[in-house]
């Protein structure tokens, strides 16, 4: 039976990862994501069922509009990917649990701020506001596991994870002076909301490292100096850094303390 839930969210991940894609695509020109239907980005014709079969019309077209012939970015598939496979591994863990649930919706949400920061350079306001009020919620009513156990009750921690989270980033941008962009700081007061405190300095912490080693990578690949004033995107490494935290941070935690 088991199997059977985890091949039913994988398959309802990949046509979610499709819908993500629109998201992606739309989201940062602020166009309506469910009006018009799906179409090609470069002759605008709709875009028929066998069009958007997850991962097979990709594979399928060779990557190509079958009308026009223009290149579908690589992405629409990775995110399709990506998401199928994020929710069945979910799904496979946890089972159906409230943890599922709050997780799959976090991985979701990350994964369109994830590409969107990567392709655009931009952290949206219409993502993380409502995203800020959903996390203050779910510390409320849901309780995720890594909220407990830190002496603060979950909300509490949450609350305080957001305001360390919202103070630390601030104090960077006000003394780097670009290098990060107000984006990033409402993004940090969105992490602390959902790890909570004291693991949102675990997901910062890593999310830096993990930003530092990318732009470090691209820099030796690329074999080009920093310009001044560009501005490294932080979205992606904080975003997988938050989602390491909150599957595996208590772990961390844990075997910390038991250091001490
Ligand atoms: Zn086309």
């Amino acid at each position: 039976m088991q199997s059977f839930e985890i091949a039913l969210f994988g398959v309802l991940g990949l046509a979610l990862g499709s819908f993500l894609n629109v998201c992606i695509d739309r989201l940062p020109g602020g166009r309506s994501i469910v009006k018009p239907p799906s179409e090609c980005d470069s002759c605008h014709r709709r875009l028929s069922a066998g069009d958007l079969i997850p991962l097979l019309s990709y594979l399928w077209l060779r990557g190509r509009c079958r009308y026009c012939q223009a290149a579908i970015p690589r992405r629409v598939f990775v995110v399709e990917l990506v998401t199928g496979a994020a929710l069945a591994l979910l799904c496979w863990r946890y089972g159906l649990t409230a943890e599922f649930g709050v997780i799959g919706l976090w991985a979701v949400v990350f994964i369109v701020v994830f590409f969107i920061d990567l392709e655009q350079g931009l952290i949206l306001n219409v993502l993380v506001y409502p995203a800020i009020g959903v996390a203050l919620l779910l510390a409320w009513l849901v309780e995720p596991p890594w909220l407990e156990g830190w002496v603060l009750a979950p909300v509490v921690s949450s609350a305080v994870g957001g305001a360390v989270g919202l103070a630390m980033f601030w104090l960077i941008v006000v003394f780097s002076r670009g290098g990060m962009g107000w984006g990033d700081v409402k993004l940090a007061a969105l992490i602390g909301l959902i790890c909570g405190f004291p693991l949102v300095l675990l997901a910062l912490i890593l999310g830096a490292v993990l930003g530092g080693l990318a732009a470090l990578g691209l820099l030796l690949v690329r074999r080009r100096r920093w310009a001044s004033g560009q501005t490294i995107p932080f979205g992606p490494s904080l975003a997988v850094a938050t989602m390491a935290t909150i599957l595996w941070g208590s772990a961390v935690g844990d075997w910390y303390l038991d250091l001490l």
